[in-house]
């Protein structure tokens, strides 16, 4: 059993998601991040942005996104970018895609950016738009794709799933294959942030297990990688059907999704807010540290935050997820159980899998 009490050599950073500002030019419906068309206080200066990564670097060689908010909202965003380049980051971007133009696609690629996101909310633009709430986006989106396609760019193509959208599904993975997309990436609905407004579109559990199932089985044959987030029971799914089909999980066999786990929050995965607030993700607002009292020392955070700590000790969440046998794929969402409970370590309330293990600590 994991102890609570000492990092574990294991649990590396391997994905930062850095909201480098909060400042957009849309105002997406399900926005984590609340982003605004304005100017936020006590945003990291360029100066304060460097030494983060200097420490990042210092003990680990993570992905970094550079998110938001609109991360070209910044106007020092190439040299950040390229300072974690030169730095061995691999660094990469999740624009919205409305300020994209060759241009400032070329700096990207010029300061070493080697992927960028882009979403798409819906097959058509009625319901991108809607979503997005700004006239135009769906067309701005598809020509930001055809823009990174055409100057080499590779991008993934990322949905945030709701009811307004799910059936939608397969026409926007052919949209993201026809764009020329590397990777489909549909995200789950997290009821946080602007998304909590969103609530009553979140798809029900039966509906969430047949759409995971559904993503499981297109992705035997797609052209293209398709990597649900945010859904950490996916690979319970995956783990489910591949016995099912009497073929054993390893990489040789699966490759990196043998390795993957659904909710890496606090394990694998952290995420730095535009004032510096290190969290388990964007979803779930609890505070591990604030990095400019930690003068921007990222790996004592990591290290020793008792809530990274309670992230990484899966024998100790309640309900189903501390004794399911899938725990450590899966470990079900964290800020989704915040949501429902209040506490994070609850069961994931939208997973319908009843562990083989008797629930003997359901109700601690
Ligand atoms: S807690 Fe939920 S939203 Fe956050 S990283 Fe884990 S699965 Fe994603
Ligand atoms: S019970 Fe929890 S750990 Fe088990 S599959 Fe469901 S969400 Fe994952």
């Amino acid at each position: 059993m994991e102890s609570a009490n000492r990092p574990h050599a294991k649990h590396q950073p391997r994905l930062i998601a850095w909201e480098v500002t909060k400042k957009c030019p849309l105002n997406c419906m399900h926005c984590r991040a609340s982003a605004a068309d304005k100017e936020f206080s006590g945003e990291f200066t360029t100066k304060e942005c460097f030494k983060l990564l200097d420490n990042v670097a210092s003990f680990a060689k993570p992905i970094m996104i550079l998110t938001g908010g609109e991360p070209m909202a910044r106007p020092d965003i190439f040299d950040i970018a390229q300072y974690g380049t030169r730095l061995g980051l691999r660094m990469v971007m999740a624009p919205c895609g409305l300020l994209m133009d060759r241009e400032n696609t070329a700096k990207m690629k010029e300061s070493g950016i080697e992927r960028i996101s882009l979403s798409i909310d819906g097959a058509d633009s009625v319901t991108h738009d809607s979503f997005r709430q700004v006239p135009g986006a769906f067309e701005s989106v598809v020509k930001a794709a055809e823009i990174a396609k055409e100057c080499g760019l590779e991008f993934q193509i990322n949905t945030t799933v709701t009811k307004l959208n799910y059936r939608q599904i397969g026409e926007m993975l052919q949209l993201a294959i026809d764009l020329g997309a590397v990777s489909y990436h549909p995200f789950l609905l997290v009821p946080t942030g602007r998304g909590s407004d969103l609530a009553e579109y979140e798809i029900d559990p039966d509906e969430y297990e047949s759409l995971l199932t559904w993503i499981y089985e297109k992705s035997m044959g797609a052209p293209i990688q398709m990597k649900p987030t945010c859904a950490p029971h996916y690979y319970r799914i995956f783990r489910q059907k591949e016995k099912e089909a009497g073929r054993k999980v390893t990489f040789e066999t699966h490759g990196l999704s043998a390795m993957t786990k659904g909710c890496m929050g606090g394990q694998g995965f952290a995420f730095i807010s535009n004032t510096g607030r290190a969290q388990i993700c964007g979803f779930l607002e609890e505070e591990a540290g604030d990095l400019r009292k930690e003068n921007y020392n990222f790996k004592k955070i990591w290290d020793t935050s008792e809530l990274y700590l309670k992230m990484r000790d899966l024998d100790n969440y309640n309900g189903r997820c501390g004794i399911c046998e899938y725990r450590r794929v899966c470990g079900g969402c964290r800020a989704r159980a915040f949501a429902s409970t209040g506490n994070y370590l609850d069961e994931e309330p939208y997973c319908v899998y009843q562990p083989l293990r008797k629930a003997d600590k359901t109700a601690k």
